[in-house]
């Protein structure tokens, strides 16, 4: 008998469904008891209703897995939910009624005054928001958008040391993060497309709630083939002035409490400062420390704001399931669930 804590994932055959199987099969606290996810896969194996795109096999015995539909019956104390917002808000909301700590990656319940969004490494604090919440033993915890996460863990150690008073953000998004089976081939190879629905606003206000500091913040959002790691080009207007020197080792210092804590899924060194001028890439850093680095490269001084630099995040792990697995770690081991 297993004394593990078991977990349902909701949306589980989707890009962020898949990643939650994977970092969870070998998962020292939680198991997976149950997949879910809309009404063409129900009933099936899970290994008919997914197409696997991941890089590691699927084991047998979670393709044998009968996929069940969102019903807050399924077994799990936790619902890792990477279901499509269309859906996702209602159906969370449910499970969380019915007593599961709900982990979503989706954006319905993210500004809710009583909703954590959490970036375990910036804002733990905010967790203490559930005890406003009125679902009894149940809760409702997020993610921030895939793009906010990387932004944000660069930019705390500066709003800490220097204060960040604006910010202007290029990204360059890869194709995992619009879900499966995401935008075609002919579509995107050959080409980059410089819009990606509501991205940009949740760019420039999931910041605001997860620092807590009036910032302001202008983002251009692009979609290019690249299959996962999003990287963004980042200029900064700072409150006081500061030496490369001084900037770079705010980065390489970056530790909190999933650090402290030892949290299975905490990275040892949460940013990467990389001195190379061509540095970071996504095929060539997205994996560091199991995907849950954030890689920093390319700190300059920028002709009209104070410093520009170069960010990069796997979308899919730091972004969302290892994200969402780290938020889940930090509740249980502050005892916000049992
Ligand atoms: P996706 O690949 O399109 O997967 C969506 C999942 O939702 C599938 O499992 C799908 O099941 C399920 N679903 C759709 N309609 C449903 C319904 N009516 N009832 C129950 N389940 C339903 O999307 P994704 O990229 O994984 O994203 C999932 C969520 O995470 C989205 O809200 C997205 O914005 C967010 N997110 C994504 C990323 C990323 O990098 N991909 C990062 C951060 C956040 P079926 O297969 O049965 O249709």
């Amino acid at each position: 008998m297993s004394n593990k804590i078991s977990v349902s994932i909701l949306g589980a055959t989707g890009s962020v469904g898949q990643k939650f199987i994977e970092l969870l099969i070998d998962h020292p606290w939680f198991e997976i008891a149950s997949l879910c996810a809309s009404e063409k896969s129900t009933g099936k194996k899970y290994s008919e209703a997914a197409n696997w795109f991941q890089p590691t096999p699927l084991p047998d015995y979670i393709g044998d897995m009968i996929v069940q539909s969102c019903e807050p019956s399924v077994k799990g104390r936790i619902a890792f939910s990477g279901l499509d917002s269309e859906v996702a808000g209602p159906i969370e909301e449910r499970f969380a009624s019915a007593g599961y700590a709900v982990i979503s990656n989706s954006k319905n319940h993210r500004m809710d005054f009583d909703v954590p969004l959490l970036i375990p490494e910036v804002n733990a604090k905010q967790l203490e928001l559930v005890r406003q919440q009125k679902f009894g033993s149940g809760m409702i915890v997020t993610n921030p958008n895939c793009s906010t996460v990387g932004l944000v863990m660069a930019l705390k150690p500066l709003v800490d040391n220097f204060g960040v008073e604006e910010v202007s953000v290029v990204t360059m998004q890869a194709l995992s993060g619009a879900g499966y089976p995401g935008v075609s081939s002919l579509d995107i190879l050959d080409n980059v497309i410089p819009f990606i629905s509501g991205e940009e606003a949740k760019m420039e206000t999931e910041p605001l709630k997860i620092l807590g500091v009036p910032i302001k913040i202008s983002a251009q959002c692009n979609r290019v083939a690249v299959v996962d790691g999003h990287t963004e080009s980042i200029a900064v207007k700072l409150s006081k002035s500061a030496r490369v020197e001084e900037i770079i080792e705010a980065w390489k210092t970056f530790r909190a409490e999933p650090q402290t804590l030892q949290l299975p899924t905490a990275p040892a060194h949460p940013i990467c400062y990389f001195k190379e001028d061509n540095f970071p890439q996504p095929r060539k850093h997205r994996m560091l420390e199991h995907g849950m680095v954030v890689s920093i490269g390319r700190l300059r001084p920028c002709p009209i704001m104070d410093w520009k630099f170069t960010v990069l995040s796997h979308n899919t792990i730091r972004g969302a399931a290892g994200g969402a697995i780290l938020n889940a770690e930090l509740l249980v081991k502050n005892g916000f669930i049992t």
